[in-house]
C-alpha cells in the first residue's frame, strides 16, 4: 500500500453508523431520509487564522499551538448546521505538510470524537502534500420545507442569542497579547475558541418558534446585518441588554469587552429571531439545554444594525465583525 492510501486507511477509515459505502472507493453511497431537504456546510482551517504574520503568539509553540486548535475545532465547526438540520455526514480535505502520525493519531482522535458526539460519518474527502489545512464539509437533513433561513424575520420580532458570545474573541485577543485573563476565565475563553460547541440541538429545536437564525461566526453585530438585510428589515440592538456580565468578569479592559461581544466571531452561538408569543416556549427550552437564551432587541420597518442606550439614543459602534479581505 503506497504511503498516501496507508495514511488514509489508517487514520480516517472507521465503520459507517448510517452509510452503506464509506472512504476508500471511487465515491461513497449515503442513504438519505425521505422527505428530507439536505444541507451542506462547509468549514476551512489554516493554520495560523484570523492572526496575521508576526502577529501569532508568542512564548509557546506557535505550530502546535495552531494544530491543536484545529484539530479541535475543524469538525465542530463544520456540523454547525443551524438552518435546523441533524447533522449526518461529513468530508475532509486535508493537506499536509509531512506525514507525521503521532500528530495524525491526534487529530483524528479529536475528529472521530466530533462525528461522535454528532453522530455523523466521515464518507470521504482528499489528502494531498502541502501547507497545513483543513476543509470539513458537513450534510445535514431537515424535513422538507422547515429550514430556518436568514430571510423570515417580521417586524416586532424579538432578536434572541444564546450562550456567551465573546468570550472566543476575548481568547484569541489573550493569545495575541492584547489582553490578560486570568484563572477561570482565562480557560473558559480558550475553550470557547478552541472547542467551540456548535448549538446543533437548540437549532434543531427552533424550528416552528425562530423566523430567521444565523450563526455567528464573523461578529454578532455583522451576522444580525444579515438577517436585517435578508429579511427585508432593520435591526435595534438595546445595549443594556446584553449578555454583559461574564465579558466585564473575565476582562478588565472594557474597550476590548466591548468588541469582542459585538464584533467577536467563532463562538457560532446562534442569533435567531422569534415573534413574543415564542417567549413562553423559548424560556421552556432554555432551561431544557441548560443554555442561557437573551433577547437582545427587536427587528422593526427600515434597514440596517443600530446599538441603542435605555433611552433609545443610538450609540457609537467601532468594528461591526471580521472580514477575511478587509
Ligand atoms: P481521488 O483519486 O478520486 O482523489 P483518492 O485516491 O484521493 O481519490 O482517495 C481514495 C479514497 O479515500 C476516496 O474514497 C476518498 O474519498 C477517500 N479519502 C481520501 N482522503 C480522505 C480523508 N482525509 N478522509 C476520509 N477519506 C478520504
Ligand atoms: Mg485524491
Amino acid at each position: 500500500m503506497t504511503p498516501e492510501f496507508d495514511l488514509i486507511r489508517r487514520h480516517f477509515v472507521r465503520p459507517m453508523r448510517t452509510t452503506p459505502l464509506g472512504p476508500g472507493d471511487d465515491c461513497a453511497l449515503i442513504r438519505p431520509s425521505p422527505g428530507h431537504d439536505r444541507t451542506p456546510r462547509r468549514a476551512r482551517g489554516n493554520a495560523g487564522r484570523r492572526q496575521p504574520a508576526g502577529r501569532r503568539p508568542r512564548g509557546g509553540d506557535a505550530e502546535e499551538r495552531d494544530g491543536r486548535r484545529l484539530r479541535a475545532a475543524a469538525a465542530r465547526i463544520a456540523v454547525r448546521l443551524e438552518v435546523g438540520a441533524v447533522p449526518r455526514w461529513v468530508t475532509l480535505a486535508l493537506s499536509l505538510p509531512q506525514v507525521d502520525h503521532d500528530w495524525l493519531a491526534a487529530f483524528a482522535a479529536g475528529f472521530f470524537d466530533c462525528a461522535d458526539t454528532f453522530g455523523v460519518d466521515l464518507i470521504g474527502g482528499d489528502t494531498t502534500r502541502g501547507p497545513l489545512n483543513l476543509c470539513v464539509t458537513a450534510f445535514g437533513e431537515i424535513a422538507a420545507g422547515r429550514a430556518i433561513r436568514r430571510g423570515g424575520a417580521r417586524a416586532g420580532d424579538g432578536i434572541w442569542i444564546s450562550g456567551q458570545p465573546g468570550r472566543a474573541a476575548l481568547g484569541l485577543a489573550d493569545l495575541l497579547g492584547k489582553v490578560r485573563l486570568h484563572g477561570s476565565a482565562h480557560d473558559e475563553c480558550i475553550a470557547a475558541l478552541e472547542q467551540p460547541q456548535p448549538r446543533v440541538a437548540l437549532g434543531a429545536a427552533l424550528q416552528g418558534l425562530a423566523t430567521a437564525m444565523i450563526d455567528v461566526s464573523d461578529g454578532l453585530l455583522a451576522d444580525l446585518g444579515h438577517i436585517a438585510r435578508a429579511s427585508g428589515l432593520g435591526a435595534v440592538v438595546d445595549d443594556a441588554a446584553l449578555p454583559w456580565a461574564a465579558l466585564h468578569a473575565a476582562c478588565t479592559d472594557g474597550a476590548a469587552a466591548r468588541d469582542a461581544l459585538l464584533a467577536g466571531g467563532d463562538d457560532y452561538e446562534l442569533l435567531f429571531c422569534a415573534p413574543p408569543e415564542a417567549d413562553d416556549a423559548l424560556a421552556a427550552l432554555s432551561a431544557r439545554l441548560a443554555l442561557p437564551l437573551t433577547r437582545i432587541g427587536a427587528m422593526q420597518s427600515g434597514d440596517g444594525v443600530r446599538l441603542v442606550d435605555a433611552a433609545g439614543a443610538e450609540l457609537p459602534v467601532g468594528r461591526r465583525g471580521y472580514d477575511h479581505f478587509a
